[in-house]
């Protein structure tokens, strides 16, 4: 075997276990059931809001099947207060004038029903600014408001789902050199500002006018729209639906035309306030070295999602490859020095909440990293669809890329090799890498990730790509496997405690 002589971290880190790689293989692509277990959160459990009866039995199945496999310590654990959870019951939308067609929409996020069938006109509100609503005045009381909007459904001349080229993949090699200044514009955060309150105004305006039910459009196109949320916390709501571009445009032309358009909309929405926590779900495999099993490597991705779709892409596909992870580890019996625990999060999709409170509660005592902190070597996520595994973000922490490399030489052949030292954002190895301890999330092929799925109707099982998530398991399972059993631990950035108090 060849002796690894540029490796900073000597023979034994970088080194890889040819026999235990080869039953992770065998184990994760020829025995695989990341697809029955994405089938399960999907087509079985559906949507996983966060305080959804769908995201209860979620945690329920996960932590069944998890003992199943045998894994210890499985536990379905609050991480604080959520607030009120909310399903929808019911969802019918059509146009009823100058002709009968059904429309697809959805109910925004914990906004309530319509108590009842609701048939009224149609009125597109052109309000810019806050002096536009002068001319509405008077004139909305049981009516359905149309918000303006920009958005276009046009043809896409483009392929939807897509990989990521070699072009792309070396380009993302490149360290990111921020010019001075802000990301955005002191006009830009100015115009932000105005465009929310303005919408809060407005908001206030259709209450105090009765409005019976507002609707709007985002992002999206043929038949795919991007949905998003109401407040969590306004007791006087109105009914809001967010329906797709097309259908939505339609109205708006023949209102704006001088066409009269008659709404028919019957929804209803349950909101549940028997228990206000959230939870987070986790099991593990015991390491078997005496000196090593208290250290902890961990794996991890969110479990709650949108409700539009049954969240198959967001994130069906990281939770099912990570619980693939642990089932492979645990059936392959492959040797494993440290402790692996999994942690599958909830509140991620409205701020992170699940693994950030996690975090602090295990890892920080009063804002200072105690034991189990210093015992914890890394997190791995997986949280950017279904893509197959390219390559990892250093996150910024150049001491890893030495181990990185070597351990991903054995993956080249699945088109895995790309190591950037860049940053990436957005999920739950933020929470660790926030807190001083080494985060990481993977560079994956887009799919159609950001064209259909993310947060949309569309997100569905028929969106997962099967290779990709046998792959991505197999591929994390051995990272799993290095970093459980190296001598020491992943080596971290420089303490962020230790610059804070410098800094003091
Ligand atoms: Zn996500």
């Amino acid at each position: 075997m060849l002796l690894c002589t540029f490796s900073a971290f000597g023979f034994q880190n970088t080194q890889i276990d040819y026999d235990a790689l080869y039953k992770i293989k065998d184990e994760g692509l020829n025995n695989s059931q990341v697809m029955d277990i994405a089938w399960n959160l999907t087509d079985k459990i559906g949507p996983r809001l966060t305080g959804s009866e769908g995201l209860q039995k979620a945690y329920e199945w996960t932590s069944s099947q998890m003992r199943e496999w045998g894994l210890t310590n499985v536990k379905v654990d609050s991480w604080g207060e959520f607030g009120k959870g909310w399903d929808v019951r019911k969802n019918y939308l059509a146009m009823t004038a100058p002709y009968y067609q059904a429309m697809i929409g959805i109910p925004k996020a914990w906004t309530p029903g319509t108590n009842g069938v609701l048939k009224a006109e149609a009125v597109y509100v052109d309000i810019q600014s806050e002096s536009d609503m002068a001319k509405y005045k008077g004139k909305l009381k049981g009516k359905v408001v149309l918000m303006p909007t920009t958005v276009e459904a046009t043809n896409n001349f483009e392929a939807d789902a897509r990989r990521l080229t070699e072009e792309e993949l070396d380009g993302m090699t490149e360290e990111t050199v921020r010019g001075g200044g802000s990301s955005f514009s002191a006009a830009r955060i100015a115009e932000f500002r105005r465009a929310a309150q303005l919408r809060n105004a407005a908001s206030q305006f259709f209450k105090d006018e009765g409005v019976a039910m507002i609707l709007s459009t985002r992002r999206g196109g043929q038949g795919t729209f991007f949905t998003s949320n109401g407040s969590r916390n306004d007791p006087d709501a109105l009914p809001e639906m967010e329906i797709a571009p097309e259908h939505y445009n339609r109205m708006v032309r023949l209102l704006t035309k001088g066409e009269p358009v008659s709404i028919e909309a019957e929804t209803e929405t349950d909101f549940h306030d028997t228990d206000l926590k959230a939870y987070n779900v986790f099991g593990e495999i015991q390491g078997s070295d005496p000196k090593l099993k208290d250290e902890i490597v961990m794996i991890g991705a969110h479990l709650d999602s949108w409700f539009a779709g049954t969240g198959a892409t967001d994130n069906a596909a990281g939770s099912a490859v990570m619980m693939e992870v642990m089932r492979i580890l645990k059936e392959s019996g492959v040797p494993l020095k440290r402790t692996v625990r999994i942690g599958l999060w909830s509140g991620e999709e409205q701020g992170i909440y699940g693994s950030r409170n996690y975090v602090q509660n295990e890892f920080m005592n009063n804002g200072l990293p105690n034991k189990k902190h210093e015992q914890f070597s890394a997190y791995y996520n997986m949280d950017n669809g279904t893509g197959a595994i390219r390559g990892i973000y250093l996150q910024g922490n150049e001491a890893v890329r030495p181990l990185f490399t070597e351990w991903f030489k054995v993956f080249e052949g699945m088109g895995a090799n790309t190591i950037t030292i860049r940053n990436t954002g957005g999920t739950d190895h933020l929470a660790f890498d926030g807190i001083g301890l080494p985060g990481f999330q993977f560079i994956q092929d887009p799919v159609a990730y950001n064209t259909r799925t993310h947060h949309s109707n569309m997100d569905v099982y028929e969106s997962l790509e099967a290779a990709d998530l046998k792959k991505n398991a197999v591929i994390i399972a051995t990272m799993v496997l290095q970093t459980a059993n190296m001598d020491e631990k992943l080596p971290r950035k420089p303490k962020v405690f230790e610059n804070l108090n410098r800094s003091r």
